[in-house]
This record gives structure tokens, sequence and C-alpha cells, in this order.
């Protein structure tokens, strides 16, 4: 599987680019800002955009969504529970940014466990890790053992709970259940920072000692 890793906006967020090598559909992750990025990124591998999708809705992750929706037509989906936090996005981004992030992307489709997100020959796990967000999903990529969390789980942190929906004992009991379980080796891609596994952080992580 092709993956480019990029840092966009203010907020530093990690955005992924993922493709099929053989059919070279792609998905992007959290397209937080930075169009013409996103873009070459596509382009260098010859990928043509299946879908956009998002770990969940705060601002920084897909500032772009709708920018991206508009140049290639790719369908957007996130998670149901995250729809309230949508309507309340362009507000969060005036107030804490100064600037109008514009209309939200057009909603195609749902993100949810039991419904993979298929690019080509290539497949990702949606698995429903709510606590930073009501609808925040972590991403997996089974074949390659990678997990995209968002801001659930960061290399040695946990995504904050103090924004609309947020809910500390959920959050840790999502990463338990849903992020934990995956094998040891699995490779943590987060919403913000670098890169981490599983294993390291059932081990290591401050906020979640004694997962055992
Ligand atoms: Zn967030
Ligand atoms: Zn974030």
């Amino acid at each position: 599987m092709i993956l480019e890793t990029m840092v966009v906006g203010a907020l530093q967020v990690n955005c992924y680019a993922l493709g099929c090598e053989q059919t070279r559909q792609a998905v992007v992750i959290d397209p937080g800002d930075d169009l013409p990025a996103i873009q070459a990124a596509l382009r260098k591998h010859d990928l043509t955009l299946a879908r956009i999708i998002v770990t969940h809705t705060h601002f920084d992750h897909m500032l772009a969504a709708r920018l991206l929706q508009d140049a290639t037509g790719a369908p957007f989906a996130l998670h149901p529970a995250e729809l309230s936090l949508l309507g309340l996005m362009r507000r969060m981004t005036l107030a804490w940014m100064a600037f109008d992030p514009g209309e939200p992307p057009r909603i195609d489709g749902d993100l949810a466990p039991g419904q993979p997100v298929n690019f080509g020959a290539e497949t990702l796990e949606v698995r429903w890790t709510p606590g930073h967000s009501p609808g925040s999903v972590t991403f997996v990529h089974h074949a390659s053992r990678r997990a995209f969390t968002g801001d659930a789980l960061f290399a040695g942190s946990i995504g904050r709970t103090d924004l609309p929906g947020g809910d500390l004992a959920l959050l840790l009991s999502s990463i338990r259940a849903e992020i934990f379980t995956l094998p040891d080796d699995t490779v943590v891609l987060p919403g913000h920072g670098t890169t981490s596994t599983v294993g390291a952080e059932r081990r290591g992580n401050p906020f979640l000692a004694n997962s055992g």
C-alpha cells in the first residue's frame, strides 16, 4: 500500500493519503488543510481519489475537505455520531482561528463498524473510538498493521476531552477495547505528532497505565 503523510494546517494535523498499488485508487484521511499538498501527493503516485474520510470533524482535520471534494468529486463520509459537531465546525473555526472555513463538505455516506472502507484491493476496518468526540473513529489497515487513530490516541498521550461531546472515561475505554486489542506491533499513526506502536502505548502511555 502506498502511504503519504502530510503535516497540514496551523494545528499541524497529520493528513494521510493511502493508495492501492494495483488500481491506483486512494483514500485521504483528515484533509485538515493545504489542498495543493494533498493533490500533489495524489499526483505523485498517479492516484485517483475514491473517498475522503475523517477520524472526526474538528476543523483542524477537515478544513480542506470541501475543497478536495469540489476538486475531485470524491465522496465524503463520517461517523453519524459526528453530525452535530459538523454543524458547529464553522462557528468553532471562526471563534478559534478567526476565519470562516466556508461550507462543510457534502456528506455522501456513513462510516460505521462493520462497513469497511475499500479502495482498490485495499481495505480499512472502521473502529468506533469515541471520547475525544462522539463520532471519533480509528481506521485499521490490517494488511500492513497500521492504525490511524485521529485524536483518540497519540504517542505518549491521548486526545483532550474538554471540547463538546468529550468524555474521558469513554475515551479510555475506547482505546482499551478498540486499539489495545490490536497486535502489539501495529503502528499507531495519530492525528498529531509522531508514530508509535500499540505495544509501546499499552506499556508506556501514562494516561492508560494498568491496561494490562
Ligand atoms: Zn480533535
Ligand atoms: Zn486534532
